[in-house]
């Protein structure tokens, strides 16, 4: 008995071979751009970081996402990678007043986590739809 049969034995748990595969690729770059992953054309998001429920073009289910902290984790990751050498470099290659470079990097790392955060959950809404997770494959867990 392989493994694949074993799962097809639990009621609730068949595997179809027949469903079709989701473009992760596509429905990712649809996320970084605040689209339906599923049409691409369809807003996301109502507001800045509000998920609708549904697409208003295509219908496509939306509300069971869970993007949770993942994309505010991923924002402070990446700006800090970014932001932590640049002040490095900016500190020694123009040797500026400390408080002038605090300021800087302090409104630029704001700004640069606020423009990050609505299209990196994008991408993580995208990633779980096109893996059909949460129940975007249509199980209703
Ligand atoms: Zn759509």
């Amino acid at each position: 008995m392989t493994h694949q049969s074993e799962l097809t034995d639990v009621p609730g748990m068949a595997i179809s071979p027949c469903e079709e595969e989701r473009d992760l690729r596509a429905a990712v770059l649809r996320g970084w751009r605040r689209r339906c992953p599923a049409c691409g054309s369809g807003s996301m998001m109502k507001g800045y970081l509000k998920v609708r429920d549904e697409c208003p073009v295509c219908g496509e289910k939306l509300h069971h996402h869970r993007a949770d902290d993942g994309p505010a984790y991923l924002s402070v990751l990446i700006v800090g990678f970014v932001m932590v050498p640049l002040l490095g470099v900016a500190y020694i290659r123009f040797s500026p007043d400390p408080m002038v470079l605090a300021t800087l990097f302090s409104v630029g790392s704001v700004a640069v986590a606020l423009y990050l955060l609505p299209r990196l959950k994008g991408m993580i809404i995208a990633f779980q739809w096109a893996r059909k997770m949460h129940g975007f494959g249509g199980e209703t867990t």
